[in-house]
């Protein structure tokens, strides 16, 4: 590597990130970073990548894409309950003008959450890519999980469905003012409402990346259960139909993915603040996913964002 490309290093990315978290004994800087986990909590680690042309379109822009890959990387953390404390981040970029877009993106998501980065790899490739791994903590044995859903549980969601699949149509249809289109700019990680929902003791959720029905899936599977969606019960179902049609909404919040709201089960017993998050269904014992309209079953398909489905 040229000392050139140090010094992009170093401009783009060394102190770029939020604050540094004890944690962090060394960032930046060495062939590794060096970490110190508290005594009494667990760490827990994910892995994302986004493509151009796969993940986000190629028009799109590079420092918002990055941007939003981070985003979607600290979502898992929020989704098992943990606090960020590091990310890494590999940078593959078609020249050094994407390298600065993608720095500049990941710098500004990280500073928003205030989390340090501590390291990662930049090298050329002829595809722009990014590939986003976060560190989070949370107290031993507390994460949520997909797999502690219990067949008397019921369903809720905290966060919105249906709007980046909406605004991903308007943007690729070219409506650049189309009224969802805002949405793709940024991704919202719950952070807090998943630490919340792990002190009141949650102990199973998911981040909806792929779609509803897909990730309740997930859920339904691991944990060896039925879930039952009523729509009706959807926020922003009676809008969202009258602006885009009702087989445009079932379509963006069955199928659409990427809004990253929290799906988690809760005893019924348990109360959930409203301003948390809304009702959605129920488990039950069985296997799959029902979806219903105003107690009325509802055919629907099985399937969500799959990239070699
Ligand atoms: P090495 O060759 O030893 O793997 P590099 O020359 O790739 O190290 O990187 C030098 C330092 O810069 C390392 O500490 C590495 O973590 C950091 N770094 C490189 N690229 C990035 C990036 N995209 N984001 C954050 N840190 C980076
Ligand atoms: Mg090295």
């Amino acid at each position: 590597m040229s000392d050139n490309e140090f010094e992009l290093i170093e401009s783009c990315f060394k102190g770029k990130g939020g604050h540094s978290s004890p944690f962090t004994r060394f960032a930046i800087g060495d062939d590794a970073s060096i970490h110190h986990p508290r005594a009494g909590f667990d760490l827990v680690v994910s892995s994302d990548t986004s493509v151009e042309g796969v993940h986000w379109p190629v028009d799109f822009p590079r420092s918002r894409a990055a941007d939003r890959a981070v985003c979607a990387a600290l979502s898992d953390l929020a989704a098992m309950g943990a606090d960020a404390v590091a990310v890494w981040v590999n940078v593959m970029a078609k020249d050094e003008s994407s390298v600065r877009k993608m720095g500049k993106g990941v710098s500004s998501a990280l500073k928003r959450y205030n989390v340090e980065l501590v390291g990662g790899d930049t090298c050329r490739s002829p595809v722009n890519a990014i590939a986003v791994t976060v560190a989070g903590e949370l107290p031993e044995g507390t994460a949520m999980r997909r797999d502690l859903a219990r067949s008397d549980d019921n369903v809720w969601l905290s966060g919105k469905l249906g709007f980046h699949a909406l605004g991903l149509q308007q943007w690729l249809h070219h409506q650049r003012d189309g009224e969802y289109v805002h949405h793709l700019e940024e991704i919202t990680p719950l952070i807090s409402a998943g630490i919340h929902l792990r002190e009141m003791g949650v102990r199973c959720c998911i981040d909806v990346s792929d779609g509803l029905l897909q990730d309740a899936g997930h859920i339904a599977k691991a944990s060896r259960i039925g879930i039952d969606i009523e729509l009706l019960q959807l926020p922003n179902w009676i809008h969202m139909c009258r602006s885009v049609g009702r087989k445009a909404f079932y379509e963006a919040v069955l199928h659409g993915g990427e809004d990253y709201a929290l799906l988690f089960t809760a005893p019924a017993e348990m109360e959930i603040p409203e301003a948390l998050a809304v009702k959605i269904g129920c488990c039950r014992e069985g296997s799959g996913v029902s979806v219903f309209r105003n107690g009325e079953p509802c055919e629907v398909e099985q399937r969500g964002f799959l990239h070699f489905g």
